[in-house]
């Protein structure tokens, strides 16, 4: 289990997150919505020691990643798929899986989740010795996430998988989303497509400038008022 506790980050004197928690249990689908700049990247880059926190902690299955370089915190099966994809475009396709797993020397273990990887998106196989940077952006959005499951993640965390994307490519990511998810891969999402990501989720956390305001399952939350009036736009 993910646990986040009175998480606080400080950008100069901007006060980014003031003391959030939240926790993401084993097996389950946990999305955090809010509004542009609410907080929701910093949460995520917090976690994986990409922005170092003022106050808090942060554990995973009970130890502390704390003070943690990130590449051992992804080695603990924790894996961040960042906002806006970050694909090598001048790397082919595989060339970019491959890269995902340079930490990893289990070398049947890299060919099978390739192979896994493939089954999930066969855009991707298709594409496997085409640049990346030619790629659309639901495909290069794809290979992100293919790239995130070479490190064979136990909590994989996504920043607005559907940023950018048409409708389709949208369904078709929350799709892979929950595929990804019964085979035992624990998520968390940040979105702004916050029916999407409520949908999807077993368990949802609502972040306004730097706090978390409401908490609940996903389908709770997309029946409440405040909810539907601020995310939803209705009412
Ligand atoms: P978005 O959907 O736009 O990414 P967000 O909810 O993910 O929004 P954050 O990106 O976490 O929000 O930003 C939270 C606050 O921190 C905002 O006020 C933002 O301007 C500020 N901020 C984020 N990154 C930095 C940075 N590197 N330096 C200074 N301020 C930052």
């Amino acid at each position: 289990m993910l646990k986040v506790e009175d998480l606080s980050v400080h950008y100069g004197g901007i006060h980014a997150l003031q003391g959030i928690g939240l926790e993401v249990k084993d097996g389950s689908i946990v999305s955090l919505i809010g509004a542009n700049g609410a907080g929701k990247s910093t949460t995520l880059r917090a976690i994986v020691g990409l922005v170092k926190p003022s106050g808090g902690r942060v554990s995973w299955n009970g130890e502390p990643l704390g003070g943690l370089p990130t590449k051992d915190i992804v080695s603990r099966g924790v894996c961040l798929v960042p906002e806006g994809r970050h694909v090598f475009p001048n790397l082919t396709v595989d060339e970019n899986l491959t890269l995902g797993a340079y930490a990893r020397s289990d070398k049947p273990g890299i060919a099978a989740d390739r192979k896994k990887v493939f089954g999930f998106f066969p855009r991707l196989e298709q594409r496997a010795t085409q640049k990346a940077g030619t790629l659309s952006g639901g495909e290069q959005q794809m290979l992100a996430v293919g790239r995130a499951l070479m490190t064979r993640p136990k909590l994989l965390m996504m920043d607005e998988p559907s940023l950018g994307l048409a409708p389709l490519i949208v369904k078709m990511i929350f799709d892979i989303v929950r595929q990804i998810n019964r085979e035992g891969v624990t998520v968390l999402l940040i979105e702004q497509n916050a029916k999407a990501a409520l949908e999807i989720a077993d368990d949802a956390y609502v972040l306004e400038t730097g706090r978390i305001t409401l908490h609940g399952p996903g389908r709770a939350l997309l029946q409440d008022d405040a909810v539907r009036r601020a995310y939803l736009g209705e009412g």
